[in-house]
């Protein structure tokens, strides 16, 4: 493991041109303080490990070793992981022997290196057998879906929320089966009345961050794959919510809905769209434990939430040498 020095850190997260190590938090106009009060104080802050896809090849279980001490071990520490989602390499298309390797290989590195609490988010490869002709799953296994996954990670449901130093934490299932195209980025209608209803019953005054697997919004999304060899940018359903429309509209309503973090494309980007500030946030395996993919290095981000809505994320390379 490389360990950054702070200059690094700051230069790699773009912190540094600010002149300080600290980004200055984002507020509503709302919820800022009179200038005789004192600046927002932090509140929590937090690691969010997204895309670690575990396998026991490509020296993956040492990358996702290496991921979890680095996250654990900054003088400054996070007080919980927030595991965003494709925790394994691939459930979709693979056999059950296959499958189980990789959840092992998941098991083996969770229990010997996590000492912190976590937060999963269930994404798109985790899942087992949705691609049938390449996992020949009949679709009657006990692992098929998403049941398998949920129990590898102790989860009883897919999407749900939670309360913590202030703020309301959203969690949801970003991963729909779509039987003729595997899966697409959207909530059924009934995770979104869930999303309706969970948004209406928190107190306004109470910041919101929502966690998905797969973004809601996101630039970043143009430059996965050769999205424009058509002539025209072609950014897939799978790539970003397919919904984003209605998600958009409803957290419209609720102003305290501040940032919303995902992964799944593995690279690393900021939208501030319609009031709410949409950040993707790279990959523990980077390309896919084969070095950086495009300029996002393998890494996690650290988040700082502020009293009052405030927010600062930064990426950090761990500095993940490929192993061929
Ligand atoms: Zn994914």
């Amino acid at each position: 493991m490389k360990r950054i020095t702070r200059r690094e850190w700051m230069v790699k997260t773009g912190v540094a041109a600010l002149g300080t190590g600290i980004v200055a938090p984002a507020q509503s106009a709302a919820l800022q303080p009179t200038r005789s009060e004192s600046p927002p104080r932090r509140v929590l802050r937090f690691a969010h490990l997204t895309d670690i896809h575990v396998q026991p090849e490509r020296g993956a279980e040492a990358g996702m070793a290496a991921a979890l001490r680095h996250a654990q071990s900054h003088p400054d520490p996070p007080a919980f992981i927030l595991q965003g989602g494709d925790a394994i390499m691939d459930g979709l298309g693979v056999s059950l022997d296959r499958l189980r390797k990789q959840w092992a290989c998941w098991h083996r590195v969770y229990a010997a290196e996590c000492r912190l609490p976590v937060e999963h988010v269930l994404g798109n490869h985790d899942i087992f057998g949705w691609d049938r002709q390449k996992s020949k799953a009949s679709g009657t296994e006990p692992e098929y879906g998403k049941r398998h996954a949920l129990e590898q990670l102790g989860l009883d449901r897919s999407y749900r929320s939670f309360d913590r130093a202030g703020w309301h934490f959203v969690v949801l299932d970003s991963v729909h089966h779509d039987p003729s195209g595997v899966y697409t980025a959207r909530l059924d209608d009934e995770q979104f009345e869930w999303l309706a209803a969970d948004l209406a019953a928190t107190d306004p005054s109470v910041p919101v961050i929502i966690c998905s697997h797969i973004p809601i919004i996101a630039a970043c999304a143009y430059f996965d794959g050769e999205n424009e060899k058509t002539g025209n940018w072609v950014v897939p359903g799978r790539w970003i919510h397919i919904d984003a429309r209605r998600i958009k509209d409803l957290f419209v309503r609720h102003p305290n809905v501040k940032i919303a973090v995902s992964g799944h494309i593995h690279l690393t980007d900021r939208v501030d769209y319609a009031g709410v500030t949409y950040l993707c946030n790279g990959a523990v395996s980077g390309n896919w434990w084969k070095g950086a993919y495009d300029q996002t290095p393998a890494g996690y981000a650290l988040i700082d939430l502020y009293e009052g809505g405030g927010f600062a994320r930064q990426y950090v390379d761990i500095g993940w040498q490929p192993v061929t």
